[in-house]
């Protein structure tokens, strides 16, 4: 059985993420969404309800399951026996990030773990997590950001 993992913050999921989830599942018989529970980082969502929120935006996609992790990629994928990683590609400034990290991941784990990049569909290139939270804190239009159920929520965290 092919697997791979999807790690990211996905504080919040956009449908950049989404565009990603969809054609990996269609490439590997399953993929694991995995939230990294990153405790240097202040998140607009606990890793509950970006659970909650990535279950429901994948529900449709019957090989697709969702979980958390803290601590490094490479022993989490190891300890799910999983040999592949996906990142999204939007831009050449994500380039020398993802190359970074991947290859380090690559080092560490001897050759266990790949990265498999994914370049991102032109339609949600301009997309971030970051730039979805300014618009959300603004009351801004994030109808083709996230689907309609995290604007909601979004709205909410920031009292609108
Ligand atoms: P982090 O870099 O903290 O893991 P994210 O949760 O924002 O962050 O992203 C997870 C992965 O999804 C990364 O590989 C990132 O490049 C990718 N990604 C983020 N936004 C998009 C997008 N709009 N389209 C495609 N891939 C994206």
């Amino acid at each position: 059985m092919r697997k791979a993992i999807y790690p990211g913050s996905f504080d919040p999921l956009t449908y950049g993420h989404l565009d990603i989830i969809k054609r990996s599942a269609e490439i590997f018989d399953e993929l694991t969404v995995s939230i990294l529970d990153n405790k240097m980082k202040t998140p607009l969502f606990s890793v509950e309800e970006r659970v909650k929120m990535l279950e429901e935006a994948t529900k449709e996609y019957p090989n697709v399951k969702i979980d958390s992790f803290s601590g490094l990629l490479i022993d989490y994928a190891k300890k799910k026996d999983v040999h592949v990683a996906i990142r999204g590609l939007r831009a050449i400034t994500d380039f020398e990030y993802e190359l970074q990290i991947a290859q380090t991941n690559q080092l560490l784990s001897h050759g266990e773990l790949e990265t498999m990049f994914l370049t991102t569909n032109l339609e949600y290139a301009y997309l971030s997590s970051s730039a979805v939270k300014e618009i959300a804190m603004f009351h801004g239009d994030l109808s083709m950001c996230v689907p309609e159920f995290i604007a909601k929520q979004m709205y909410e965290k920031y009292g609108h």
